[in-house]
Formats: C-alpha cells, structure tokens, sequence
C-alpha cells in the first residue's frame, strides 16, 4: 500500500468545559522523541502509565495515565499517544501547547526537533487518517460521527452497527457477487463467438437475479436505517377544519400552530420535531386541501402537495364529526381520489378520524367496525389493511395508538435491530446500483445481447458501490480476473 506521510496532528480529545478526565491525543509518524519529552521516558506500548506531563524544565503541568500506541495498531493507523490529564480548560490548553512547544525543540541526541511540523489537527483528521490508512472504510467513518452526532437511541444504536462493520459486511457480500458477474462477463467478451452460450451455461441472468434480490434486501435495511437518523417525515393533511393545527399541537405538546374555528387559517407549512420511542419524526401541518379562490390560500394548498410528495407517512386527517355531510363526504371522496392519483407510491398512508370526543359512542364503535373504504395503512413492501384511528386532538384520546401507528410506519420498534445507520448519500449510491444492475439485466435479456454495454453497466454498478465505502480501486477486479483463470487460456 502506498504510503504518504502526513503532518503530525495534535487536538484536545475531549469535549469543551470542565470535566473528570481531559484527553490531549497526538497522531503522526516517529513519536517517540516527543513520548520521551513529555513523559520523561520512553512508553511500552499500548499500556497505561500512569506518572507526571512534563514541562520545558520538569516541573509536572499535571500527573494523568498516558497511552502509546505504536503504528499500525492505533486508532489513526499511525503513532498515537493520549495523555489524560484532568478536565480543566485552562490546563488542557496548557498540555495542548506544551505538545506544540516539545515537538519544536530540538532532540538532545539528534539536535533535530522532536516531532516537525507538529500542528493542530482538522476537525474528523483523526478519523480521516484512520480511513486513509485502511483502519475503517468510509462508511464506518461516517458511522463514529453518526455515533457520536446520534440524538436517539436507535440512531446511536444504528450507527454502532455500522462502525462495527455491518453495514460494510452487507455492502462487502454485494461487492463479491458483483465481481464475480463482472469477472464472467469481461471474459466472454474474448471469446465472441461462444459468449451467449457460455453466459448461459455459468446462469449469468440468475447470478444478475440474485444480486438484484440481494441488493434490495440491503436496500431496505438502508431505507429504514436513514429513517431512523434522520426522521421520518409525517405530513398531516386534510380538509380545511378537521384539526390538523391541532393534532400537531397535541402531537407536540405546544400551541405551536395557530388553531381558530375559521377554515383555511394554516395557510403555510409548519413543522415539528418530536420523538416516540427514540425515534425521531418530523410533522408537518399543511394548510387545508380545497377547491380555494383565494390566491394565497392556493399557493398554501400547492406547497402542501409538495410536502405530501416528499412525505415518508401521509397522515389523511378526516373530521368524524361531520361524516355524513353530504358536502363534507364529496369533498373528502374528491380529496381521496386526488391523493390516489397525486400520492407518490412509496408514501405510507395512515387514515386519522379526528374529533371522535363529538360522536355519540354507538356511532364511534359503528365508524371504527366499518372503517371507510380505502383505510390502509401502505407501506412500501407490504400493503396492510389496518382499522382507521379514531382519536380527539382536543382530548388527547386516541393519541397513545396513534404514536404507536407512527412508529409502526416508522419500522422504529420490531426490525431497528438489523438497520444499519445509512446516510442519504448511501441511499442514493445503493439506488445508483441498482439503476445499473436494472440497465444489465435489460441488456442480457435481449436476444444478441450487446455484452460491452452490459459490461460497462456493471462496472458503474460497481463504481456506485464503492462510492459508499470510498474504494476505487479497479486493481481487485483485475486481481480477481487474472487470478481465476490459468496462464495461456
Ligand atoms: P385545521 O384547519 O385542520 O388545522 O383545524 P384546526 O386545528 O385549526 O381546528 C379547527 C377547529 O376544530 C378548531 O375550532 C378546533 O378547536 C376544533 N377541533 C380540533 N380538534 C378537535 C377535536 O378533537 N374535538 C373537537 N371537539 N374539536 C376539535
Ligand atoms: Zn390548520
């Protein structure tokens, strides 16, 4: 592996204030002149030792544990120490500098400095090095800041999973299958008399097929994951007066949206961030869907659709008190046949009966027992029929089962387990794949398949995956190639 040599970097490790413990943490190549400097001795590796930081004189800036980590076996891949000193801000700055001060003077025995063009490092350096030198790919990279970022338990969970590998695991198993395919495929394309046959006889559509499956599969896992970090966005939409401003409000604990019994108040688009279980949800409260005259009023209605578009859960929030109007029931069919043809697929649909505190309880059990049609509750894989919830925004009933929907939607609670902590960027490299492998399989069903473009197709496949961990490397496809096959063929 090519190595490059890189400044040495030092940084106070841990957060800003006043604390137990304070970690000064070097990284860089050749630690030891500057190890001796500060702790008065050379350090066996990878051991807590405990003694005095020294200054310029040897009087001690404090006494702490200091930790050498010898490279390759380090965090960064390179020579590390950590001192931990105590948590005062006055002090680490007093460490911090005295570090800076060490490495410039000069070495007794060399007269060279002790450790040269020692600065400060770069927010992530550490962990860029660490990358860099083939510690973590990028995905577990991204994975520590998640961890450290994560502002839920699923989401520090997800993201321990992907720093631990799991997620590059996943991607690894795709990465060997697609090589393999790609190994078949390149090597056809020498022999282009025999390829159709050959393709067939090694089942190249079926090897193209489990990938594919397998790809979704991860994909899911990917989706999930990316919902559970960053939120999943729920859009409360509805006609005019059925209590969206409401239900947001008692979603959130806050008059946050203005409530007023005069139709068409929200006229714009409010959001706010709650959590359920750990699991963050964004919910958006739209303005009222309806025919309006009213120029402003329209364009609310028009930014609303857009939310409905970009939504991951649509919640239809419909008025139980005024079911059965005939103007309210032809408005509501209008609505449901324009969200039918406006509601992107992959949206989960949840249907929400709101003021359920207004109907007498015979109706309410009769409504709940013959739930209107085209109650679902979608989701992108499986299409689930689910009773419609009833609940009161002004008396908070209902709400428990529906927080409880919302997670449902969410996959929150049942499958968080086997997510992984996917960023957008995953998603969107993994959607990438599978465009390519797709244009693939497209190529190899036609009758004389054109085998360069089918090539070429899962060599950006290939590139897309790689994009995720950060390599790119066509070496280990031609290792691969040239390793599978014997000399002279
Ligand atoms: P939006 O236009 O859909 O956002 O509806 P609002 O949240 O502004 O509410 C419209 C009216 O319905 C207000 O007068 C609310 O007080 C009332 N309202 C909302 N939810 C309920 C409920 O669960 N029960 C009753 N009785 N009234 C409600
Ligand atoms: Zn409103």
């Amino acid at each position: 592996m090519l190595t490059t040599r890189r400044d040495p970097i030092v940084a106070i490790a841990t957060a800003p204030g006043r604390g137990a413990v304070g970690i000064v943490r070097v990284s860089g190549s050749g630690l030891e002149p500057l190890v001796r400097a500060l702790c008065g001795r050379p350090l066996p590796a990878r051991h807590a030792c405990y003694g005095p930081f020294l200054e310029r004189d040897g009087s001690a800036i404090d006494h702490g544990l200091a930790l050498y980590f010898p490279a390759p076996h380090s965090y960064s891949g390179e020579d590390v120490l950590e001192l931990q000193a105590h948590g005062g801000t006055v002090l680490l700055q007093l460490m911090l500098a005295r570090c800076l001060g060490a490495a410039a003077e000069p070495d007794p025995t060399t007269g060279q400095p002790r450790l040269a063009g020692l600065r400060l490092a770069r927010p992530g350096e550490f962990t860029e090095r660490a990358f860099l030198n083939g510690k973590m790919d990028l995905a577990q990279a991204e994975a520590v800041a998640d961890l450290i970022d994560a502002a839920t338990e699923s989401a520090a969970r997800g993201a321990a999973r992907s720093l631990s590998g799991a997620f590059s695991d996943a991607l690894q198993g795709l990465r060997e299958r697609l090589i393999g395919l790609r190994t078949l495929v390149e090597a056809t394309l020498d022999f282009p008399e025999e390829e159709i046959d050959f393709l067939q006889q090694a089942d190249a559509a079926g090897q193209l097929q489990r990938l594919r499956q397998q790809l979704a599969q991860v994909q899911r896992q990917t989706r999930q994951g990316a919902l559970l970090r960053e939120g999943i966005r729920v859009v409360i939409a509805g006609q005019p007066n059925v209590g969206k401003s409401s239900l947001l409000n008692a979603l959130a604990g806050a008059e946050l949206a203005i409530v007023t019994p005069i139709a068409g108040t929200t006229r714009d688009v409010l959001q706010q961030s709650i959590q359920i279980e750990g699991v963050p949800l964004h919910v958006i409260d739209t303005a009222g869907l309806r025919a309006s005259s009213d120029e402003v009023e329209r364009i609310g209605i028009e930014r609303a659709w857009a939310q409905i578009a970009a939504a991951d859960v649509l919640l239809w929030l419909r008025d139980a008190s005024r079911a059965g109007q005939q103007a309210y029931d032809l408005a509501d069919a209008a609505l449901a046949a324009e969200l039918a043809e406006r509601l992107p697929a992959p949206v989960a649909q949840l249907q929400v009966w709101n003021k359920a505190d207004l109907l007498e309880p015979q109706a309410r059990t009769e409504s709940s027992a013959a739930p209107p049609t085209g109650s679902t509750l979608q989701n992108a894989s499986a299409k689930t029929t689910a009773p419609s919830l009833h609940l009161s925004a002004k008396t908070g009933s209902g709400l428990d089962a529906l927080r409880q929907r919302l997670l449902e939607c969410a996959g929150g609670q049942s499958g968080a387990e086997g997510l992984y902590s996917a960023r957008a960027r995953h998603v969107q490299a993994l959607a990438q794949v599978g465009l390519h492998l797709h244009e693939a399989e497209q190529h190899l069903q036609t009758p004389s398949p054109r085998l360069d473009l089918l090539a070429e197709e899962l060599r950006l496949a290939q590139n897309a995956l790689n994009q995720i961990t950060g390599q790119f490397s066509a070496d280990d496809l031609l290792g691969q190639i040239f390793g599978s096959f014997c000399i002279g063929k």
